[in-house]
């Protein structure tokens, strides 16, 4: 069976030759997949009947599963996607304010192996990378499912994209040309492959950039963020301020807040000194809960006076919407598990 969420538009011409048919059905096809986020080629009513039932011989739009589904209280929707393999990842639906940003939290990889103590995801281990189309499938099993059209896309989901990066920046290409996606609403969060983030800098499409900093302190963060023994902070400031250089834009740090740990006074200042000359905004997430964690999540007083000190020093900081915790869908929460 071919899957035709692998093909561009030039290789879906390719294949509809092929099948003995017209060039132009492939656009039909192409628009049917992506604009209509169509599930089946019985929903294709535009495209003759016998041309309908040789595609339902020889080809599938996906060749993912939905292995399951949850709906959150907020109106966060988790789905765990079976690739052709039996290996599953996450894929989130997200909702903010209302129907103008419907963000999807895609996964890069299967497991990870960046091995950050608080994640989850980290402590399945590394399984394989995905593919651009896996990638494209996730967003499409979403607007499949519900019937919205996604508006972001956020690589926040299991995986470190920089460590899958040519499967990582050929699907951001399909997302922006297929989906129609424009790449200032493409999120990549890293937790900082510094020499990655400056290589990305060269590509014609360069997504807006969220840094998993967590902690301003070198030996604080190497206890808890193996990177920092290959990109110091050091480093990665270096390359971060190439980013802004280059592009002009912003990064958001995003920094984890965990109780007694990173959450401190001494930890805000040592964060207001690591990023004076940084354009940066910064995302302070709250700790979720993951089995076998020894962390505990900061308290609201603690908190509040982190966000003070570094908004009483210039900084722009928001504490991100605790979203989907209940199911399992939050920052840091994903597995993989059934
Ligand atoms: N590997 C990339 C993409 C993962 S994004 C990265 O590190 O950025 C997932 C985000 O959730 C990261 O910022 C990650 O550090 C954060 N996270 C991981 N475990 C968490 C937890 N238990 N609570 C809150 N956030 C967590």
């Amino acid at each position: 069976m071919d899957v035709l969420v692998k093909y561009s538009l030039p290789e879906l011409e390719n294949f509809v030759e092929s099948l003995g048919e017209m060039k132009f059905r492939a656009r039909q096809l192409y628009s049917w997949i992506y604009s209509k986020s169509a599930r089946d080629f019985d929903k294709m009513t535009d495209v003759k009947k016998d041309f309908r039932e040789m595609l339902k011989a020889r080809a599938v739009i996906l060749d993912t599963k939905i292995k399951k589904k949850q709906v959150s209280s907020d109106g966060t929707i988790k789905y765990l996607i079976e690739y052709s393999d039996g290996n599953c990842a996450e894929t989130v639906l997200m909702r903010f304010d209302n129907r103008s940003n419907l963000s999807a939290c895609v996964s890069s990889q299967v497991g990870c192996h960046m091995g950050c103590d608080f994640c989850a995801t980290a402590k399945r281990g590394f399984v394989r990378n995905l593919e651009p189309y896996e990638i494209i499938s996730q967003i499409l099993t979403i607007q499949q499912d519900t019937g919205l059209k996604i508006t972001n896309v956020v690589f926040m989901g299991q995986g470190e994209p920089l460590n899958n990066y040519d499967n990582v920046f050929s699907a951001i290409k399909r997302i922006n040309e297929d989906l129609n996606i424009g790449i200032r609403r493409i999120t990549i969060s890293t937790c900082g492959i510094a020499d990655k983030i400056k290589k990305m800098c060269e590509n014609t499409l360069v997504p807006t950039l969220a840094i998993s900093l967590h902690c301003p302190d070198s030996a604080l963060r190497r206890q808890i963020m193996p990177v920092e023994n290959r990109f110091p902070l050091d480093t990665l400031k270096d390359s971060l301020k190439y980013y802004c250089d280059k592009t002009g834009k912003r990064v958001t740090l995003e920094y984890i807040l965990i109780g007694n740990l990173t959450d401190t006074k001494e930890m805000a200042q040592k964060l207001c000194d690591y990023i004076k000359d940084l354009k940066c905004n910064i995302n302070l997430i709250p700790y979720n809960p993951i089995c076998e964690g020894r962390y505990k999540k900061s308290a609201k007083k603690d908190t509040m006076a982190f966000k003070y000190l570094l908004e009483s020093q210039g900084k722009k900081v928001t504490i991100r919407l605790e979203r989907g915790a209940d199911i399992d869908a939050a920052c840091g929460q994903l597995a993989g598990r059934e």
